[in-house]
Parts: structure tokens; sequence; C-alpha cells
């Protein structure tokens, strides 16, 4: 079971990013990665993964900054290729997209032969990598990125939790949950996303459980969730007090 953890706020989210995996590291993984904004014009998104532990990864951050105010992260439990460096997510496609998933695409093959067909070129042995093509596609046909995972997320069968990046769109993470849990952690100037309520605890005491077919977009101070029509729905607030963390915690890690 993988962890994802994204997060976009005024000032930087890399250490809430890694905190974030270091409090998923209970689920089981295999490798680990993040991916931030970094504005620059030639490499929009700045991309650290290993093989092992998050500890590992909080060691190469050192010698290789991720400062952003947005930016996604993950533990990979792999499926579908080896634990590796190359298949450790986020995946990205064109310079531009960069996503986490958790699940598995069944028909990632099929997707593969149609891309590989078009053009696109895979980096990985993963199943997760189509999605980030996926969305490329149809962003090369309308440039508007809900529009484009909207149509993705109907081509995908299987699970697929997801957060993505784009760098065209820096002030937003979209969301996507069918299968794995995602909760959205609402703060002050600032919103989340993880896989479970116990990687956001010292960051966000409010919640929003993502039900299946959700697709959510997140921003500094805002939360839209549509469903798979890109209407808008809404989703019950959950708040947890201090005192009663520690419980709700215990029952989110079973
Ligand atoms: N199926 C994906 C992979 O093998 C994601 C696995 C996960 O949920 O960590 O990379």
């Amino acid at each position: 079971m993988c962890g994802i953890v994204a997060a976009i706020a005024s000032s930087d989210v890399s250490n809430i990013l890694i905190d974030g995996l270091f409090r998923l590291e209970y689920r089981g993984y295999d490798s680990a990665g993040i991916a931030v904004f970094s504005g620059d014009t030639d490499r929009p998104i700045q991309r650290i993964r290993c093989l092992g532990k998050v500890a590992k990864l909080q060691e190469l951050l050192v010698s290789s900054p991720c400062h952003s105010n947005m930016g996604i992260a993950h533990t990979r439990w792999a499926t579908h290729g080896a634990p590796d460096e190359v298949n450790a997510h986020p995946h990205i496609s064109d310079n531009r997209i960069a996503i986490v998933h958790n699940g598995i695409i069944e028909n990632y093959e099929t997707l593969k032969k149609e891309q590989q067909a078009a053009g696109f070129i895979f980096n990985s042995e993963t199943d997760s990598e189509v999605i980030a093509h996926q969305i490329i596609f149809y962003l090369r046909q309308n440039d508007d990125l809900l529009d484009a995972i909207s149509k993705t997320i109907n081509d995908l069968e299987g699970a697929y939790s997801l957060a993505v990046l784009d760098a065209h769109n820096p002030q937003h993470i979209v969301l996507v949950r069918e299968g794995s849990p995602l909760v959205i952690g609402i703060a002050t100037d600032a919103n989340y996303a993880a896989s479970d309520i116990q990687a956001l605890a010292p960051v966000s005491q409010t919640f929003i459980h993502l039900e299946n077919g959700d697709i959510a977009e997140i921003s500094q101070d805002k939360v839209a969730i549509f469903n798979n029509h890109l209407q808008a729905v809404t989703r019950p607030h959950h708040s947890i007090s201090a005192q009663s963390y520690n419980n709700e915690l215990g029952e989110y890690q079973h």
C-alpha cells in the first residue's frame, strides 16, 4: 500500500511533504520520490527519487533542495516494474505534468501501445506512466487541465488515486480518487492531500474524505470538488480536535 502526499501553500512545503511520507511509512513501500514546481523555464519540475527509505530521500534533498510552495510526493509499493529509481514516482510527461499514483491501471498495456504509436517515450516500466502521457495527450487537444484529467480517467480501468502537478498551472494541484483512499487537509493559507489523515497531523485538523469518482482542485486558499463529469459536488468537512486526534488516528491506521 503506497502513500501519497500533496501540498500547496504560501511558503516552502518540501519539509511537509517529506514529513508526510515518514508518517505513511507504516503502510510499507520500496522507493520514494518528490516533485515540486521549480519555476525554472527549462526544467519547471524538480524531481528527486530513490530506491529505499524516505530517510534516504531526505538526505538527497540536503544536496539538492526542493524548495517550492507546491509539490507532490510518494512512497511506492511496486506492482508493475521492478522496485528501482526509474520506476519510482512521480512520473513526468512532456516536462509539464508530474503524477503520483496509488493503485493499478489494468488496461495500461493497451494505452501504452497507443501512446507509443503517437510518439510518447516511456522512461519506466510502470503502469502509472501512461496516466501522465494520457493527460498530455488531451492537453494538446484542449489546454484545460481539469478537462484533460477527466477525459484521462474515463480511459483508465483499475484503481487510481492520483495527485497531479501541472507546470503550466502552478497555483493548483489536482487530485483524483478511484479506489484507494485520498483525503484533503485544510489549513490557513494552505491545502494538503494525503492517503490518510495521519500524514497531515502536524498541519491540518480539518479534512474532506474524497469519494470514488471525485476530482478535486486545491489551491492555497480554495478547495473545489467535482464528479467525473466535472459537475461541482460538496463533501462533508470532518474536524478533529487535538485531544481526539490520537483516537482518530488509531481508527485510520486499521
Ligand atoms: N502500480 C504502480 C506502480 O507499480 C503504483 C503502485 C503503488 O500504489 O505504489 O508503480
